[in-house]
């Protein structure tokens, strides 16, 4: 039987680029972010506008570390690649590598 509860992350960084900017959050989300996550709006103006990548992201070799990893966002902390997966927000095969 499948355990829906356990996940592995295997610190591939992927959903820690291509992420959007605080002004390319819609309007209407905000207020939303904000009380699921104080911390989300300072997540989104770290991100690089150019490329989309998390300023907090360090690659050692092939392995994502989180630079602010014990203070992360919420929304980091709760994310899981594989509901987003199955819920056709993405694929992870073929998001872009760090
Ligand atoms: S995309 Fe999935 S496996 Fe990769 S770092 Fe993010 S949560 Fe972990
Ligand atoms: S704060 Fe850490 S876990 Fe969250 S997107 Fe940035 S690098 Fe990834």
């Amino acid at each position: 039987m499948t355990d829906s509860c356990s996940f592995i992350c295997e610190r591939c960084g992927k959903c820690c680029v291509n992420l959007p900017t605080w002004d390319e959050v819609p309007a209407v989300l905000k207020c939303w972010v904000l009380d699921f996550d104080p911390k989300a709006e300072a997540l989104y103006k770290a991100v690089d506008p150019g490329t989309g990548h998390c300023s907090y992201l360090r690659m050692e070799g092939q392995t994502a570390v989180c630079s602010i990893y014990d203070d992360r966002p919420r929304m980091c902390v709760v994310y899981r690649c594989d509901e987003a997966e199955a819920m056709g927000l993405w694929n992870r095969e073929e998001a872009p590598v760090p």
